[in-house]
């Protein structure tokens, strides 16, 4: 599923293919992605104009247009954007396709838990105003998150993953920094020292980091999908063991999600 990490690089790709450009044409199919938006408000708000600028924000990606129009993206389970020729046919899964030059820049999504969001006087949509502050681009502050976690009766994993708190850190990234810095997912997230914080925030921007460098280019392949690497410490990896000192690494369920840990380097206390 893609997290900040392979966002980042779509939004990089983005800029890459269409920024500066303007789009000729826009082709949308109707599909829940558009969450009952007419598919001809997304080609009128795309066509004609130029691709001004292309950010990102925990897992949403933000186009603005030329006259102040933006479009959102979120990638959902399984979205992705890519780049094909004008030429080339539909792709599988293709549910919409922007035109511009020489590039055709297709978003596909088996699984529709994408949505794209048309902003024609580019206000800001509610999901990207309560994003809490990105690693990347804000930047985490140790002694903020602490006091948040505070306040809270959660687990820390699941404060993690919640998109106010910290944008962008979804199931994977949370194991993975959990397990770099020896925390147990199931800890009462009040219950941390601000030490222990610090190395929360220090795994983020290690495991985001590693899965940057290790994804960065024009196709990301999400780590579910079938005959996909693994490249994680903890994430998928129930019965292999730990990187540090070898035990079998442990599944648990924690809100309805799989959560994956060393019971020997994040034990519970
Ligand atoms: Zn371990």
């Amino acid at each position: 599923m893609p997290e900040l990490p392979e966002v980042e690089i779509a939004s990089r790709n983005l800029r890459r293919w269409l920024g500066g450009k303007t789009i000729s044409a826009a082709k949308l199919e109707s599909s829940r992605i558009l969450r009952g938006a007419p598919p001809a408000s997304f080609s009128r708000l795309l066509a004609k104009r130029r691709v001004a600028a292309i950010t990102r924000r925990g897992k949403w990606i933000r186009v603005d247009l030329s006259g102040g129009a933006a479009l959102f993206s979120h990638l959902g389970m399984t979205g992705k954007w890519v780049k094909r020729a004008p030429g080339d046919g539909p792709q599988r899964f293709e549910r919409a396709r922007l035109d511009a030059g020489r590039v055709s820049v297709r978003y596909v999504d088996p699984r529709m838990f994408g949505r794209l969001v048309a902003a024609p006087r580019g206000e800001p949509i509610p999901e990207w105003t309560l994003l809490g502050p990105d690693p990347l681009t804000d930047g985490l502050d140790a002694a903020a998150l602490h006091a948040v976690l505070q306040r809270t009766k959660r687990s820390v994993k699941e404060v993690l993953m919640d998109q106010a708190v910290i944008a962008g850190v979804g199931n994977i990234q949370a194991a993975e920094a959990l397990h770099r810095a020896r925390i147990h997912p199931a800890r009462p997230a009040a219950s941390l020292t601000l030490a222990e914080v610090r190395a929360i925030v220090r795994g983020i921007d290690a495991t985001i980091a590693f899965t940057l460098g290790l994804e960065d280019g024009p196709e990301i392949t999400y780590v579910e999908e079938p005959g996909a690497d693994n490249p994680f410490r903890v994430y998928g990896k129930a019965g292999e063991p730990c990187p540090r000192e070898k035990t079998p690494i442990a599944r648990m369920v924690q809100g309805g999600r799989s959560t994956f840990f060393c019971p020997r380097c994040q034990p519970f206390r």
